[in-house]
């Protein structure tokens, strides 16, 4: 599919915005459910916004073309298993969105062209948190259910959660209740609260949560209650759903008499509302908010602009998913400018280099923010990001601090461009960038430490070295235990005193497992094919099959070593043998190549080579066979057997199949349609056989 995602709106016909509506109900699809199931946002609010409107636009030029799975007509992401649905009798919509004076003023003007009014009429403003939104039940006064959102239409159960807010009343108090009474609000962690929260699941080895919103969320779709009891939840009230009496006679004719029936009956709401009547008041509000945004001791997203009367309100009722009579004022991404004060690279366990700006602590938002991600190399030289630069950095709610911008105009003279780091510094070995890559990895993989669990947890797996008892736990304890580096440190341990392991046998992750066993599966372990030994070396590209071929090509680890060290001359014969085998491509000769020039990579397998014999590869080749031995190039169609049938054939006689032809051919099987490998052989003066002559050879004449 092609690719529309930046062509302007009015630029786009038909075709191209039916696939950009597409596109844009899958990716919308993929960020609900990381938000509302996950509570791992990829992008930040106003990225996804962005995505909202501009679905919004496209459908809006080309009406004719809105998806049924269109994400302008679902709220979130339907629940996540584990909890019991509860359907919404009132649906749970969610509000339209503002971004500025131009659209708040639009809103106004929508009411009023709705209403028939000269006026705006009065519209009561409160802040907007970013919580989870929630129903309780109540029933003669008693709360008897409450749900999350969901997708607006079906929630999740979460009432024994829910009983566990001190913010939420299990009783309401007062009088005046009506016998069913919905309450809707949302349920938030204060920052103070979110922070103390972290600290403590990081020192017992738990979760740790992006933002407060995201701890709220986790902690409130527990499936064990008594953990959400201990964790610090609030809970605001802010409007309803059903109720068993008209909504006059419970709740008053005003949202602001709601909010005092919501006080007298044991809720919190939400401080410092505040009802306008223009929109200069709204704007006024709004701004009045955002400076004291760093001072609320929880998060908000924007301000929520409401009609005040109910009657009002039913007559405006609901457009599409959102009501007509409320809009809620997002705040821009908050900005700050900082110094820029050095790029570090960190290496992922894969080995990937990810460089982070590290800055001079500054406040964004009321968050202190010293790093912010600089995606990867592109990026920084797109943006010509230097070590010293001012920086314009961005918090945009739930995403890591981003770099923005530089301030070149503030630049000091002496500041030299980035130069991205071509050495792993954690390992010191070569990083290297394949084509079409973003991404340089480090090539270090059996001895960098950023790698090495990862690494060893792969060289001792079932289809590499296979070592029964040290799985991913053991290794990982192996390794936090300095007993285990690098993969010959394996077969030490095993050749070592077993007495030197007691202490470890209580210790968690060694679990029952006998120092015995693991020694004895070990040394089991001690003779491996070629194949499955450069398997469990873990080189880029080389899975099972793969080195298969290569074990089959070069049948001992000493021949391979040398022809691929060798091979790090593109120019050289090593390397147009090792593109000579068929099946292996540019990418997987280029790793390879890159894997037996870094001098720690020879350095671990000649340790593993004193520690274990590494068998050679067993060709099935038949001593009589006229082909043992020989290599064979099939090229041309061929007629008696299929090409794979030949090759299998041939290998099993004992042939080596190779998909090019240079001097090491012997037979080159021309089948009709042989082209430029059919001349290529003839200048090398290489044997050239039609099917039935190699069939013939073969002693497989068709009958
Ligand atoms: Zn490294």
């Amino acid at each position: 599919m092609q690719d529309f995602s930046q062509v302007p709106i009015e630029d786009l016909d038909a075709d191209q915005a039916a696939e950009e509506l597409a596109r844009l109900a899958g990716v919308i699809a993929h960020h609900d459910a990381l938000y509302y199931q996950n509570d791992a946002p990829e992008i930040s609010d106003g990225d996804y916004d962005a995505l909202r409107r501009r679905n919004e636009a496209i459908e809006q030029a080309f009406p004719d073309l809105v998806r049924a799975d269109s994400p302008s007509h679902r709220v979130g992401a339907a629940p996540a298993g584990g909890f019991a649905k509860v359907a919404h009798r009132v649906p749970m919509l969610s509000l339209g969105n503002a971004f500025d004076g131009d659209d708040v003023a639009e809103f106004l003007a929508r009411i009023g062209r709705f209403l028939g009014l000269e006026t705006a009429p009065a519209v009561l403003a409160e802040p907007k948190i970013d919580g989870l939104s929630c129903a309780i039940h109540y029933h003669g006064g008693e709360l008897v259910q409450a749900a999350t959102r969901g997708d607006g239409a079906v929630g999740e159960d979460i009432t024994a959660n829910v009983r566990t807010i001190a913010d939420v009343p299990n009783r309401l108090t007062g009088e005046g209740w009506p016998e069913h009474l919905e309450v809707r609000g949302e349920v938030y962690m204060r920052r103070a609260d979110f922070q103390a929260l972290n600290e403590r699941q990081e020192a017992s080895g738990g979760k740790v949560f992006a933002n407060p919103r995201n701890a709220a969320a986790g902690s409130l779709r527990q499936l064990d209650p008594s953990i959400t009891a201990q964790r610090p939840l609030h809970f605001f009230g802010y409007a309803w759903g059903e109720i068993s009496v008209p909504q006059q006679d419970a709740l008053g004719s005003t949202l602001m008499d709601a909010r005092q029936c919501l006080v007298s009956w044991g809720f919190s709401i939400n401080e410092p509302a505040r009802l306008c009547h223009s929109l200069d008041e709204l704007m006024a509000y709004y701004d009045h908010i955002q400076s004291e945004r760093p001072d609320l001791p929880f998060d908000i997203d924007g301000v929520v602009y409401k009609v005040d009367s109910i009657e009002l309100i039913e007559r405006l009722g609901f457009v599409s998913r959102a009501p007509r009579w409320a809009i809620a004022h997002k705040f821009p991404a908050e900005q700050a400018e900082t110094i820029l004060e050095a790029i570090t690279i960190q290496v992922g366990r894969t080995g990937s280099l990810t460089p982070v700006a590290n800055l001079q602590p500054v406040t964004v938002g009321g968050v202190v923010v010293s790093r912010a991600t600089l995606h990867n190399e592109d990026e920084i030289a797109r943006k010509d990001i230097r070590e010293g630069d001012h920086v314009v950095i961005q918090r945009a709610g739930d995403v890591i601090p981003q770099v923005v911008s530089v301030r070149t105009d503030l630049r000091p003279e002496n500041s030299v461009p980035y130069a991205f780091p071509d050495r792993c510094p954690e390992c010191g070995s070569h990083a290297v960038r394949e084509d079409g890559e973003v991404v340089r990895r480090c090539t270090g993989g059996l001895i960098c430490p950023a790698q090495a669990v990862e690494r060893l947890k792969h060289f001792v797996s079932r289809n590499a070295m296979d070592i029964d008892g040290l799985g991913d736990k053991q290794v990982k304890f192996f390794f936090e235990e300095g007993l285990i580096k690098k993969p010959g440190d394996i077969f030490r341990l095993a050749g070592g005193d077993k007495d030197s392991l007691t202490p470890l046998r209580n210790r968690p992750g060694w679990g029952k497992l006998s120092a015995e066993n693991l020694f004895a599966a070990i040394e089991a372990r001690r003779q491996v094919p070629l194949d499955r030994f450069i398997y469990a070396l873990g080189i880029r590209h080389i899975g099972r099959e793969n080195a298969r071929l290569l074990a089959k090509n070069y049948g001992s680890l000493e021949a391979m070593t040398a022809a691929l060290s060798r091979a790090a001359d593109p120019e050289s014969e090593a390397y147009s043998d090792l593109m000579a085998i068929d099946g292996i491509g540019p990418a997987v000769a280029d790793s390879l190549v890159a894997f037996f020039a870094e001098a720690h990579n020879r350095e671990v397998l000649a340790d593993l080579s004193a520690q274990i014999q590494i068998e050679p590869f067993e060709a099935p080749a038949q001593e009589d066979s006229p082909v043992a031995g020989k290599t064979v190039v099939f090229t041309g169609k061929l007629e008696a057997l299929s090409r794979d049938e030949a090759k299998a054939q041939a290998e099993s006689l004992g042939a080596k199949v190779a998909g090019s032809v240079s001097k090491k051919t012997d037979f080159l099987v021309a089948g009709p349609g042989a082209g430029s490998k059919a001349t290529k052989a003839a200048d090398l003066g290489v044997t050239v056989l039609d099917e039935a002559a190699w069939l013939e050879m073969i002693g497989k004449t068709p009958t």
